[in-house]
């Protein structure tokens, strides 16, 4: 490296300590390729000078952008923004991006008094309310649409920086009371569709775009929301120490009296579906007072009393179709419902007959040779059966749920002006054990990852055409290659993982093996033993386990399912069927369909594909604007912030890449007058007279900075990596 950086007395420099964790020290003495360093407690360290990383000069503490650092090291932007952390600024610019580290504490940040001073711009530190504002003024100013897109692993703060998002923009007002509206669709959704996780007490378990509609004056006037892939197994299976959705809780500790026994409600620990966690409450969360919140929102978001009975009477049906039970009645093991209160509540709750609810739930139709056979079904069968149909009837809730809030907040012809769209999605997942649902979420931040490099990479060449630089196009790595891997037919993940999916032999194992023979080539991808694979993500490989992907992809919906929520006098998933029924298009009108595979055309993968590509047409012909939120510990707990935990997500989320491109380029930047008050007394001659870009011409000549370090544009100069720390250096040493 060119960057001429040495240990010398009294610099500040980053060394690694046993644990792992970089250290903020200052050099003793330096002999040899020996250093010896006081570390922050006061401790003297002696180790190798190599190992150092240097640190920048103490002006640059905790800078409010990180493309201010002149070393960008991991280190060093690791220290900024824990500098900050530490002092509640929790907020941090890495240029064009805002970073949001998890307080996990209320922050004295919000509220009118703030929104008022981002609004008035007498305060301009970095904040989620800045990133809004800039949002706006770019929407009226260039008449474009805007997005923030906000992402993150679990538990890091995406829902939340949404919400405070939101309220800056409902302060604008709309004059009808829609923005209070608009803001009420959170308590919904969030009952409906978050749950406690092992991470996130508040886990989302959809992606969300609510995209916000201004009139041409400016103000609020609708919204619609699009959700994606939510987690359906949590209903019938979930984690020891986690929960199933929030509102089940909530509807058995806040259901009133009436209520209460018109949906014959048990308490939570006598739920099969919900006792096999064993976790029934949240620190700090009282769900009886959280159920009588979502009904005031449903109430604001005009939902009325009669379908509000419908969604609870739904929600308790889910609850007992867990407990719905069979009879084996021969010695195949087959079954029929056992005729109890479970099967009495689901039927009456749903509105059909018992014995539709057994011919749903113990038979399946088929045909065989063109013949149509009844096929009675085991008990294994017929629990996966039962199983299926509960996801179906949550998901066909939270799918109307979601019409009713766009239909409420709809503006229809009203519409004139502009958006602004907040997509608050589940960011790059790797674990132990990586399924179907983390190959989804990987996917689609794949895509979302290529926007956001296409996106600064444009901007960087932006500023510095503006200036007048001359900038050979700095390389960045595409992640092109990964999506190919993915998306290319007919050899792509996806496409095999449908042509399998399609297979009724078809095995995880097949697939797996699939994989391996045509993609054993691709640099993307690596094979591994068994039913495994590796992806090569742009955030670190990720070894999947193809156990379940098959079946998760077809999420079978038997025919006889859909027929019998058809029948049901309930009115959800009624209209849900019937919406079913019509995409099994050209199906002869015979009483029973027996093709499972025509019922359901389109795959999961696919379907998310789709999802997907229509999300990314629409952020493309916005502006956007990224918020990486950051999770700093695991244990949701305030002031502590893990240095390799926020490393990781820091690459995952693509900052270190921001901070990469910038590197590759000119990211310390400082204007003519600046740069020649500031160092212009360290020059020999007298310059007293000159302007300032002489006086900066005559500094850089002075000390002998290469050309190659520097380009001076029309207003600033531009410098590579770490050049302003030498000079800091040499100036605190003059003064
Ligand atoms: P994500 O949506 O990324 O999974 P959440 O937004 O649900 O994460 O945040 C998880 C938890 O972190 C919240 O329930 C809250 O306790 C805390 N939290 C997140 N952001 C903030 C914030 N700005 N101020 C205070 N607490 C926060
Ligand atoms: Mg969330």
């Amino acid at each position: 490296r060119t960057n001429e950086w040495r240990a010398g007395a009294k610099h500040r420099v980053f060394c690694q300590l046993p644990n792992g964790d970089w250290a903020l020290c200052t050099v003793i003495t330096t002999s040899g390729d020996e250093s010896v360093l006081k570390v922050p407690e006061g401790k003297v360290l002696r180790l190798k000078t190599e190992s150092l990383q240097p640190a920048n000069p103490e002006i640059l503490d905790g800078v409010d952008d990180l493309m201010q650092l002149s070393y960008l090291s991991e280190p060093s932007v690791l220290y900024n923004l824990q500098y900050r952390y530490s002092q509640d600024m929790i907020y941090t610019k890495a240029g064009p991006v805002l970073v949001a580290v998890n307080p996990f504490k209320k922050v004295a940040l919000y509220g009118n008094e703030y929104i008022k001073a981002y609004k008035n711009k007498t305060m301009d530190s970095p904040h989620v309310y800045a990133i809004a504002d800039s949002a706006l003024r770019e929407m009226k100013r260039d008449e474009v649409n805007q997005s923030i897109i906000i992402s993150g692993e679990s538990g890091a703060g995406k829902t939340e920086t949404a919400k405070i998002a939101m309220q800056y923009l409902a302060s604008l007002g709309g004059g009808s009371g829609i923005e209070y509206e608009i803001l009420q669709t959170n308590p919904i959704l969030e009952a409906f569709g978050n749950a406690k996780t092992l991470r996130n007490d508040n886990s989302s378990r959809f992606g969300k775009l609510i995209e916000i509609h201004f009139s041409t004056t400016g103000r609020i006037c609708g919204a619609m929301v699009q959700t994606f892939l939510l987690e359906k197994s949590r209903v019938v299976q979930c984690a020891v120490g986690e929960r199933s959705y929030h509102i089940f809780y909530q509807l058995c500790a806040g259901a009133p009296t009436t209520l209460r026994e018109k949906l014959n409600l048990k308490k939570v620990d006598e739920y099969k579906y919900l006792k096999q966690s064993c976790c029934y409450s949240i620190a700090g969360v009282d769900d009886a007072e959280m159920f009588r919140a979502v009904t005031e929102a449903m109430n604001i978001v005009h939902i009325s009393q009669e379908d509000q009975d419908n969604v609870f009477a739904m929600v308790s049906a889910v609850l007992w179709l867990g407990d719905v039970s069979f009879t084996i009645i021969d010695n195949e093991n087959h079954v029929e419902i056992t005729v109890e209160e479970a099967a009495e509540t689901v039927s009456r709750l749903l509105g059909c007959s018992i014995e539709d609810l057994n011919l749903a739930l113990s038979k399946r139709h088929m045909k065989v040779n063109n013949e149509n056979i009844v096929q009675k079904l085991t008990l294994t069968q017929a629990t996966d059966t039962r199983d299926a149909l509960a996801k179906a009837l949550y998901a066909s809730l939270f799918e109307w749920l979601v019409e009713q809030i766009n239909k409420s907040l709809s503006v229809g012809k009203r519409r004139t002006g502009r958006s602004i769209s907040i997509l608050d999605i589940y960011g790059f997942e790797s674990f132990d054990k990586n399924s179907f649902e983390q190959f989804c979420i990987n996917y689609a931040n794949e895509r979302l990852q290529q926007h956001f490099n296409r996106h600064l990479f444009k901007l960087e060449q932006e500023e510095y055409v503006e200036d007048g630089i001359d900038w050979a196009k700095v390389e960045f790595e595409d992640n092109q290659d990964c999506l190919n891997l993915f998306e290319k037919k007919p050899l792509g993940l996806l496409s095999l993982l449908d042509e399998e999916s399609t297979f009724p032999n078809a095995t995880d194992l097949t697939f797996a093996n699939k994989l391996k023979q045509h993609l054993d080539t691709n640099s993307c991808f690596r094979g591994e033993r068994g039913k495994a694979f590796t992806v090569r993500h742009y955030a670190g490989e990720v070894a999947y386990d193809t156990s379940g992907f098959l079946e998760k992809n077809r999420d079978l919906l038997h025919m006889d399912s859909i027929q019998f929520l058809a029948k049901c006098k309930l009115s959800i998933p009624q209209t849900f069927a019937s919406k079913m029924l019509a995409q099994s298009d050209n199906l002869e009108s015979v009483p029973y369909r027996p093709s499972v595979a025509d019922s359901q055309k389109l795959s999961v993968a696919m379907k998310f594909k789709g999802q997907l590509f229509q999300l990314m047409q629409r952020l493309e012909s916005t502006t956007p604007h990224f918020i990486r939120c950051i999770k700093p510990n695991n244990l949701q707990l305030p002031a502590i912030y893990g240095q390799e935990l926020v490393l990781q997500q820091l690459k995952c989320c693509g900052v270190l890449e921001v901070v990469r491109i910038s590197r590759s380029g000119y990211p310390t930047r400082m204007t003519h007058q600046k740069f020649a008050r500031r160092y212009g007394f360290l020059l020999l001659e007298d310059v007293a007279s000159q302007d300032p870009l002489s006086v900066s011409v005559a500094i850089l000549h002075q000390f002998n900075i290469l050309p190659e370090m520097y380009q001076v544009g029309y207003t600033k100069l531009f410098f590579r990596t770490g050049q302003i720390g030498n000079l800091e250096n040499t100036r605190n040493r003059t003064l």
